[in-house]
């Protein structure tokens, strides 16, 4: 027998040894709540998305733009998060948040990204993940 509820942690006494919650109450109670956490979680992730997003359409006004990394990582830019990816003919790849992605770059050194807004074009490309496999 689970020694205390899940939900509301107060001891089971009585009932089946697998026994994990005191009543149905409890138990419809902890699924809710772990509906609430994942949604939560969701809702985090797409405001870190978004802030992303909304940083490089700022360094971008013209739609485009060259900057340095630093002043992404001044506006506490997440490169861990990103919506959706596009390589290149060439190779290159474009992290995307949202309509607004970029391709890393060196300049003599010094770690840069181009910006770029997306094109209709990119619509048409598949990533295919296995490809560096073969
Ligand atoms: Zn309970």
């Amino acid at each position: 027998m689970a020694d205390v509820c899940l939900y509301c942690q107060a001891p089971i006494l009585v009932g089946r040894a697998d026994r994990k919650y005191c009543d149905s109450k409890c138990r419809s109670a902890f699924h809710n709540q772990q509906r609430k956490d994942a949604f939560a979680r969701t809702i985090a992730l797409n405001k870190l998305l978004m802030k992303n997003r909304n940083i490089l359409k700022k360094l971008s006004p013209e739609g485009k733009g060259i900057i340095r990394k630093e002043v992404l990582l001044r506006y506490e830019f997440s490169f861990e998060y990103f919506t959706n990816l596009y390589l290149t003919q060439k190779g290159h790849v474009y992290y995307f948040c949202y309509e607004y992605g970029f391709c890393p770059i060196l300049e003599k050194g010094i770690e840069k990204l181009l910006i770029v807004k997306w094109q209709d074009y990119m619509a048409n490309y598949q990533y295919n993940p296995w490809k560096k496999l073969r």
